[in-house]
């Protein structure tokens, strides 16, 4: 017999639910429970418990894997209150997959969570999310309200992290194409659609300064990370073939969003068990290139000094640190660090909704490591980073203006 055939299975909880995913049982037993991540996770700082740290984490995840505890309530505030910002998976010297080991307990705990939890946020990751219309429809229902300042209805803490949304430049297209040279197709993605359409805009710019034919993407197609974060793969899978369909014949797709360059990355993997599109994914994937990957034309003239924040999807799932001080040094800047610049500001996709106690904490550090550097400038790559640190430094009415690298050198 092989070892597969003699490898028990795996015990499911009571309430398992059947066709959901989980930690494989290999990642969970490659945690040999050191410790030594749990000074890099956030959460764990925070707290100090146990319960927020990674390796805590892993223990239960483990423990429900054996059937020694099921998807409870005190297994879900565990995963809820992990940032996925996987610090922790830098730090780890055995190499545990932490990133894609809490994609799939969320993916066990969302569907456990109690309907009343799980109907609005599969609304908006099931229903909203792979139907631009929708995105758009949701955009601009907000920016009515936010014109009409309806909005100040909402808890003030719900209000600080929620993107604000200019109907006029919703209504106002990108190009369908700038530049000459191979075809770079710009992923136009959910938030960064309807609430960065100017940084949009100068991405294209920027690409087609570097050589290549800069063509605009579906306007408001999402990558699917999002769903992926909140444990709903299956949603995150139609989302990634719908962008594979769009993207096939780039030579180049661009992405200007840490999040989704990251995850767009691992498409081969999301989509592995299908052969076809398995294929489709991995040619799409190896395409992408976060904007920090291309080349931009250096620009001579003196931004001063700027600070650079590093998200958390390009330090720890693709090692781009270096890249935001080089395309900073491109456009004219000079490169200034955050204290603590690795740590994660707290808005991690949906966390400052979901959270908003521990993402508040996490902000107000960020926007203090901030204004510590003296830099009248924050270079800030991804949107929901760009939304919290605004937000972090207006609560510390510091006067530094948050700017996405396209922004810059364009
Ligand atoms: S995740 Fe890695 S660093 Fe953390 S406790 Fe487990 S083995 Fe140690
Ligand atoms: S992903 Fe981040 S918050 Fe979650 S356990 Fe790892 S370091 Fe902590």
């Amino acid at each position: 017999m092989s070892d597969d055939e003699l490898r028990p299975p795996p015990i499911r909880p009571a309430n398992w639910v059947p066709g959901t995913e989980a930690p494989t049982d290999e990642d969970i037993v490659s945690c040999v429970s050191c410790g030594l991540c749990l000074p890099h996770c956030p959460t764990f700082r925070l707290t100090g418990r146990e319960t927020a740290s990674p390796r805590g984490r892993i223990a239960a995840m483990r423990a429900v894997a054996e059937g020694q505890a099921t998807v409870d309530a005190t297994f879900r505030t565990m995963m809820d209150e992990c940032l996925a910002c996987r610090a922790c998976e830098t730090a780890c010297p055995s190499g545990v997959p932490f990133g894609r080991m809490i994609e799939a307990a969320r993916a066990q705990v969302e569907a456990t969570r109690p309907a009343a939890q799980r109907g609005p946020r599969a609304v908006g990751l099931r229903i909203v999310l792979p139907r631009p219309w929708a995105i758009y429809a949701a955009a601009a229902a907000l920016g009515i309200a936010q014109a009409l300042r309806l909005d100040r209805l909402a808890p003030a803490s719900l209000r600080a992290t929620t993107p604000r949304v200019s109907l006029g430049r919703l209504v106002r297209p990108l190009p369908r194409a700038m530049g000459t040279g191979p075809t770079a197709s710009l992923l136009c993605g959910c938030v960064m659609d309807v609430a960065f359409r100017d940084v949009q805009r100068d991405t294209m710019h920027a690409v087609a300064g570097a050589g290549y034919r800069a063509v605009r993407g579906r306007s408001g197609g999402c990558c699917g990370a999002l769903a992926m974060h909140y444990g709903h793969p299956d949603a995150a899978r139609r989302m990634a073939r719908q962008r594979i369909a769009e993207f096939e014949t780039a030579d180049v797709v661009v992405v200007n969003s840490a999040g989704c360059s990251n995850h767009m990355k691992d498409w081969g993997h999301l989509l592995a068990d299908d052969p076809e599109w398995a294929a489709r994914a991995e040619a799409v994937a190896v395409r992408v290139r976060d904007l920090l990957e291309i080349e931009v034309t250096p620009r001579a003239r003196d931004l001063g000094p700027v600070a650079c924040h590093d998200a958390c999807h390009h330090v720890n799932g693709q090692a781009l640190g270096p890249d935001l001080r080089r395309v900073v040094r491109a456009a004219g800047g000079t490169p200034v660090e955050v204290p603590g610049g690795g740590r994660c500001c707290g808005a991690a996709g949906l966390y400052s909704v979901f959270e908003p106690e521990l993402s508040a904490e996490l902000r107000r550090q960020k926007a203090e490591a901030i204004v510590a550097t003296g830099a009248p400038v924050v270079a800030v790559a991804n949107p929901g980073c760009a939304i919290q640190i605004a937000a972090g430094l207006r609560e510390l009415d510091a006067k530094i203006r948050v700017i996405h690298p396209a922004q810059m050198i364009r």
